[in-house]
């Protein structure tokens, strides 16, 4: 079978695979629609998590399964299905203390285009189907629907990390499709004010769309300074980091009020340490905290997400800027995703 591969740091091509094979609780799944997403880039041009040979590449995908395993009850051949980025090892330890994601190690629910094959092949393998593969509800929309195992779980975790009171201020820095899903998710759980920190036209048009209520440009000033100023030096309950480079930390923490929660979602994918600053996390003592995480996987994750979706809470499918169709168009894609044109949120590829 083909795949879009890493082939080494900093190069991608096309390479010929054996098809996976399956265990007893497995599946095996070919894919229906894919996305590319920015971790990719970070992983590949970055060399974010180190170097990686024939691997192929991806995690954002819907699919219909082709083959499961002899213990799998609630899939069978044909059924459309959402696959979670994230596809946890459910009876780690980690799994059975709340965190999923780090099942067998840090990240290690992370397994398509980490350490293992993922979804950008004609076929790839699902672990744990029952618990980790969620049906596709009847007529949604793909481009909608693929924004569910990744961009959703991971920008809704942003949200619910940063402990939004009822109709507190939230700043989200950062408005790529991870950033408008967290303003989505913010609105969602609550948030009154919402500022959203980001340039891109079309992204912010969704911005406001989802809940977004002032738009900063980090541009045109520090961002720290902008939000002071609009809360009266007040300050906001909730970050949500969801992009930029190592020192948005300080802009975060600055932006912080004492009591709120710093919901990191972004992925640093170069240097060694991330900066904090010493005045504005009240040289320690600011009751200022930090939450990060790794996107929730696994099937009930998917289900509650696409529930959302189906009751119209909002609406995935305004971020599938560029839809390609045909499997061959996962290249040009991912290219898309690393060039970032300023009209682009999200290239969605329907095979
Ligand atoms: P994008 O590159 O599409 O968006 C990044 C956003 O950050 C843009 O809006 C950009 O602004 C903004 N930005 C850049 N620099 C700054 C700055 N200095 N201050 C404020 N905002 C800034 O990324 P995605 O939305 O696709 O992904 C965001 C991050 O989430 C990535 O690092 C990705 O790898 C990570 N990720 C993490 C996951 C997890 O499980 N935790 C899962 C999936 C992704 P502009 O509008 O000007 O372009
Ligand atoms: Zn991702």
């Amino acid at each position: 079978m083909k795949g879009l591969a890493m082939l080494r740091i900093g190069e991608i091509g096309w390479i010929e695979k054996d098809k996976p094979e399956i265990g007893s609780r497995d599946a095996l799944v070919k894919p229906l629609a894919l996305a590319p997403c920015t971790s990719d880039i970070h992983t590949v041009w970055e060399g974010a998590i180190g170097d990686r040979h024939n691997l192929i590449l991806g995690h954002e995908a819907l699919g219909v399964v082709d083959e499961v395993g002899s213990e799998v009850k609630d899939f069978k051949p044909g059924d459309r299905v959402i696959v979670p980025a994230i596809t946890p090892d459910w009876d780690d330890e980690a799994a059975q203390r709340g965190f999923s994601s780090q099942t067998t190690g840090p990240l290690g629910g992370w397994k398509f285009s980490n350490f293992k094959d993922g979804v950008f092949g004609e076929y790839f393998h699902v672990n744990l189907a029952d618990a980790n593969l969620a049906h596709l509800p009847e007529g949604m929309s793909l481009e909608a629907a693929v924004m569910i195992p990744d961009m959703l779980s991971t920008g809704f975790m942003g949200a619910e990390n940063s402990n939004i009171p009822m109709g507190g201020t939230v700043a989200v820095l950062g408005i790529g499709p991870v950033g408008l899903s967290a303003i989505a998710g913010a609105k969602l759980q609550g948030a009154g004010k919402i500022f959203a920190v980001g340039t891109r036209p079309k992204a912010i048009e969704v911005a406001k769309e989802y809940g977004a209520t002032d738009i900063i440009s980090y541009k045109e000033g520090p961002t720290d300074e902008q939000i002071l100023e609009a809360t009266s030096g007040k300050g906001v309950d909730s970050v949500i980091i969801a992009g930029g480079g190592p020192d948005i930390i300080l802009d975060a923490v600055r932006t912080a009020k004492a009591g709120s929660i710093v919901s990191n979602i972004n992925y640093f994918g170069s240097g060694e340490t991330l900066p904090i600053c010493r005045e504005g996390w009240g040289f320690g003592m600011a009751d200022k905290d930090f939450a990060t995480g790794l996107c929730p996987g696994g099937r009930v994750r998917m289900e509650r997400l696409a529930d959302i979706v189906s009751y119209g809470r909002m609406d995935p499918g305004l971020m599938a800027t560029h839809v390609f169709h045909g499997f061959d168009k996962i290249e040009e894609a991912l290219l898309l995703m690393k060039e970032k044109p300023r009209d682009l949120i999200k290239p969605v590829v329907i095979i």
